[in-house]
């Protein structure tokens, strides 16, 4: 059997220099070798100048630099592009670059679909197939900075901020994870600073506190609600660890930090859901011991989903009651939406292992048969 090469695009510096240990190489050339993957964008080990003609001839033997296929390319009036990426696995996934003035934000995925089902995102509809490799999350990345460099006139088209907020929940893929956002820290390669490296998640409290231990990049915490009741229904990984252990772990994360951070804090707005004034009153108040920011989200609508946005009196007399509170609030401008790129709608094509996909169908069609008989029945 042919022996499998190693991809030494999703190596950590640690892993590589491990790896050349292995072929009985000088750990400093692991350095090098991650400028000319990550840096200069190469994928020849031919063209790699500075490494000893030997090394390269091993390398070849036993080492690749794979990444994965961008399949379809869109852009957005607003200058939002989203590109649909083939994984391993044979899934696809979806990354975003948002460009703002003096920032280009681009959002990765960590998964193809997602296993924890919160009831407003379309990734979650979709169930769960598998999780993206070091490789494959750090390879959008190098995909876009290269795809920029080489087509992108536009000074504007730069990747200054990295978001773990496409399809997936990051602190589910935790290794792969930290290792991709460490890369994306590495001077050696992206040099992105701590603050402008984000992992978003849902509330995998074990895993927030574990973070510590790996990385100090920046958090974001998907909230949607004031209270367990309202929050376990949504955010159904809420069950298991309620908000009070979620913002424990979020602030002993930030103590952990060197830098006065605050978390971000994201809460979808979801019309005569979560967007009472009662639920503003009672979000200030559950955040009083959490150093944060408030991020507001209008629901982003997507095909067979339950719930509307919430209108735009809702969202301003929301966030006046944050903001009256004393806290910073943002309100998130839905961006890319025409080519489905805004929050939430993310998709790509994720062969279900979970079958959740095909429940979710199911209940939308028998929905669907109920209106119709309800409608016939009026027309009777
Ligand atoms: N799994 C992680 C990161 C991916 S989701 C998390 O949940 O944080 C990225 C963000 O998009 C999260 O805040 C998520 O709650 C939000 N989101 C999901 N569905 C949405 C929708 N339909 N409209 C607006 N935002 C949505
Ligand atoms: Fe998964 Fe995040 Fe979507 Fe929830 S919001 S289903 S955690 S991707």
């Amino acid at each position: 059997m042919p022996t499998q090469l190693t991809n030494l695009l999703g190596l950590s510096k640690t892993k590589m220099e491990a790896f050349l240990l292995s072929l009985g190489e000088k750990p400093f050339r692991a350095i090098q070798l991650m400028k000319w993957i990550h840096q200069q964008g190469v994928t020849d080990f031919d063209a790699m100048t500075n490494i000893s003609k030997s090394l390269r001839a091993s390398l070849k033997e036993c080492a690749e630099i794979r990444l994965p296929l961008i399949k379809e390319c869109y852009e957005a009036e607003d200058g939002c592009f989203k590109w649909v990426v083939e994984v391993t696995s044979g899934s696809s996934v979806e990354m975003v670059y948002i460009p703002e003035a003096g920032r280009g934000t681009l959002c990765i995925s960590s998964q193809a679909g997602c296993s924890l089902d919160c009831k407003f995102c379309a990734t979650g509809k979709q169930g769960f197939n598998s999780d993206l490799t070091t490789a494959e999350i750090i390879g959008q990345l190098w995909l876009v900075n290269q795809t920029f460099n080489t087509f992108g006139t536009k000074a504007s088209r730069k990747v200054t901020n990295v978001v773990m907020m496409g399809m997936g929940e990051p602190l589910m893929n935790f290794d792969n994870v930290m290792d991709a956002v460490g890369l994306m820290m590495e001077d050696n390669c992206y040099g992105l600073s701590k603050r402008r490296v984000t992992i978003s998640t849902s509330g995998v409290v074990p895993k927030i506190y574990e973070m510590q231990e790996h990385t100090d990049a920046s958090i974001a915490v998907s909230l949607h609600a004031p209270n367990d009741e309202l929050r376990s229904e949504i955010v159904p990984i809420n069950r298991k660890y309620p908000i009070k252990e979620l913002l424990s772990s979020v602030n002993a994360y930030l103590d952990s930090l060197t830098d006065s951070r605050v978390a971000t804090i994201e809460y979808i707005l979801i019309s005569g859901v979560n967007d009472h004034r009662q639920h503003a009153r009672e979000l200030a108040e559950i955040l009083k011991e959490t150093p944060c920011k408030i991020n507001l989200i209008p629901f982003n609508p997507f095909a067979g989903s339950d719930y509307n946005r919430s209108s735009d009196s809702a969202i301003s007399n929301f966030r006046k009651i944050l903001q009256e509170a004393g806290y910073i609030v943002t309100v998130r401008t839905t961006r890319g939406d025409e080519i489905g790129a805004a929050c939430g709608q993310l998709v790509g094509q994720v062969d279900d292992t979970t079958r959740r996909s095909a429940r979710h169908l199911a209940a939308q069609k028998q929905k669907q048969a109920e209106s119709n008989a309800v409608q016939s029945l009026k027309v009777q």
